[in-house]
């Protein structure tokens, strides 16, 4: 059984807020919002983060692109547009070693910093 919080979370042993799933991907929203719209992108395959990204998973940042884009339009952000961030390794603040993806809309969201 996985230690990883988000293979427990695809794994159906703990709950989230899925807002779409396929075979491939799953979102759900993040646990501790920092934008009224903030939720998690992430593979259904344990990859550490984007260090650990090659030639045998590659295929799985298409998927989540994909993913972005029908929750984008299904929220209807995709004209008001929206950020997204992945933060790899310790000194980035990455704290869940499952590679995600942060989707951030909305009208609290962040000034832009870069
Ligand atoms: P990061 O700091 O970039 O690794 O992002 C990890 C994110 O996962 C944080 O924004 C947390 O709030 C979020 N998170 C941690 N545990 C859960 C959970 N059980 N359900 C939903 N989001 C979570
Ligand atoms: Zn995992």
């Amino acid at each position: 059984m996985s230690e990883c919080i988000f293979c427990k979370i695809i794994n159906k042993e703990i709950p989230a807020k899925i807002v779409y799933e396929d075979n491939k991907v799953i979102a759900f929203n993040d646990i501790n919002p920092v934008a009224s719209i903030h939720i998690l992108f992430l593979p259904k395959l344990h990859i550490k983060n984007i260090n650990c990204l090659n030639e045998t998973n590659y295929s799985y940042i298409i998927n989540i692109h994909q993913a972005i884009q029908k929750v984008a339009i299904k929220l209807n952000i995709n004209e008001q547009g929206y950020r997204v961030i992945s933060n790899c390794g310790k000194g980035a603040g990455q704290t869940v070693f499952h590679l995600h993806y942060h989707l951030l809309s909305g009208n609290s969201l962040d000034p832009k910093i870069i």
